[in-house]
């Protein structure tokens, strides 16, 4: 019997059981669906998504940032493009090194998979479905394989987690009134960019947005994200005629760029979305790691970076007491996740609203005003959670404290030099 069992060969178990055998335990890996490495089907639903520095580290620590960054596209602000037609351009940090990277997130997961599996101390068995697991007897029943003895046991069975279920903790669940359907725009002929290459396109509408993320082939990934009732809501698209007249209608200067659009979108599966938490993660040498623990909305771009930083924390703290150090990673991390998960929420009315609301984007300004006055010691909660590895708690703390005093500013309450005070007595001390 290897020394743990990991459920789950997505992103997040990949990586914990290629760091587990770097540091000499063996692994075994059960995940229910095909290898997707011999196999046509893509994994998961996102097609592309963003790593940014916490995903990143990960990746360094096992000497893979360079090998995954070749294949990713930077993105290095955000695109709005507004009703009209018109375009800005917002860039996400303050200098060229603060991008973040769009990337396959299937590629990534192969790639993984593929390096565990060179340790020689990794088994990937794949096709396997976790049913339940003895708590008592420390069994695991997997739907075709029968009953395995696991002793250790790690859970990364994504946002319905089987093992989950097992533990029988607390969970709770709150699913999104909006769902999203994925679209491609292809590679203009010869393999250009049909948009700006290096920025993450969104077309916000109030209530709903599209966003498109470039692929390393040219091509973008677009996502609509609509409410599921309502008007509009893809309750309304239910012909290729009504998604035609919808994209028309709000997103005109995508229509062109899309050939088949009516099609893509009649056929694409409809996703939805929730923010799951769960606790406790952990129960004796049983742990839950990534969405199996907490699932967020795909809003800030951390759901996999969250789960990545889980297995470099995780990792760095192992004792040989499974038992102890899970129950303590738990305490330590829940905290964190949590406030990731309720910042995803607010951002997605950011995203689909607020970029197109005057009085966000004057704030932003006084901000930028404020990031030129002092170099290096104000970073915004976008920074704080994207390009730095600051908890995310004290990012969400930041942001609060932000909001208050460039809402003072904007108000005429105070000067920069004042702002600047308040910013060095109340910020500066919370982040390390
Ligand atoms: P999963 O990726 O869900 O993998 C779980 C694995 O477990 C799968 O391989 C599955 O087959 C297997 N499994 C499930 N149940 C069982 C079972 N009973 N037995 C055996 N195996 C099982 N994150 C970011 O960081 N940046 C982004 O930009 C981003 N964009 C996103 C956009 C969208 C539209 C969505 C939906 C998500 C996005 N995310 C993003 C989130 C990211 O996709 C997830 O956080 C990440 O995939 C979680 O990885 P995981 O390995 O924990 O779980």
């Amino acid at each position: 019997m290897a020394d743990l069992a990991v459920v789950g060969a997505g992103p997040v178990g990949s990586l914990l059981a290629l760091t587990l055998a770097r540091r000499g335990y063996g692994v075994d890996v059960y995940d229910r669906r095909p290898d997707m490495r011999r196999t046509q089907a893509v994994a998961g639903r996102s097609i592309n998504l963003a790593v940014s520095t916490r995903g990143l580290h990960a990746l360094h620590e096992l000497g893979l940032e360079d090998d995954v960054l070749r294949e990713a596209v930077p993105m290095r602000g955000r695109m709005t493009h507004a009703a009209d037609g018109k375009t800005a351009f917002f860039p996400y940090g303050r200098s060229e090194s603060e991008f973040i990277n769009s990337m396959s997130r299937a590629g990534l997961n192969r790639l993984l998979m593929t390096r565990a599996e060179e340790t020689g101390r990794v088994r990937i068995h794949f096709e396997q479905r976790l049913v339940g697991y003895d708590f008592e007897r420390k069994l695991a029943r997997f739907d075709s394989l029968g009953e395995i003895g696991a002793e250790v046991i790690v859970g990364s069975d994504g946002s319905s987690s089987a093992l989950r279920d097992a533990m029988g903790g607390q969970i709770s669940q709150e699913v999104l009134s909006s769902g999203y359907k994925e679209l491609t725009m292809p590679a203009l002929p010869g393999g250009g960019f049909a948009m700006e290459r290096e920025a993450l396109h969104i077309w916000p509408r109030g209530s709903f947005m599209l966003i498109a993320l470039p692929n390393l082939d040219g091509s973008f990934t677009c996502t609509l994200f609509l409410p599921f009732e309502g008007a509009p809501s893809f309750a309304q698209i239910c012909s290729e005629e009504e998604g035609g007249k919808f994209f028309d209608r709000f997103f005109p200067d995508a229509v062109p760029l899309i050939p088949d659009l009516p099609r893509q979108l009649t056929r694409a599966p409809l996703g939805k979305m929730a923010t799951v938490k769960a606790a406790p993660w952990s129960r004796g040498t049983a742990l839950l790691l990534g969405d199996a623990a907490h699932a967020i909305v795909p809003f800030f771009g951390q759901g996999m970076n969250a789960g990545f930083e889980d297995v470099g924390l995780l990792c760095a703290s192992l004792s040989g007491d499974w038992a102890a150090d899970f129950a303590a990673f738990f305490a330590a991390r829940k905290p964190d996740t949590d406030a990731i998960a309720d910042l995803a929420v607010e951002n997605f009315v950011e995203m689909r609203d607020k970029v197109a609301d005057p009085e966000f984007l004057e704030i932003r300004e006084l901000e930028h005003q404020l990031q030129d006055r002092m170099p290096g010691r104000y970073l915004t909660r976008y920074q704080l959670v994207t390009f730095t590895r600051v908890p995310y708690r004290v990012a969400q703390r930041a942001g609060r404290i932000q909001g208050e005093i460039l809402s003072g500013l904007l108000r005429g309450d105070y000067d920069f030099a004042r702002a600047e005070e308040l910013v060095e007595k109340r910020l500066r001390p919370l982040i390390p």
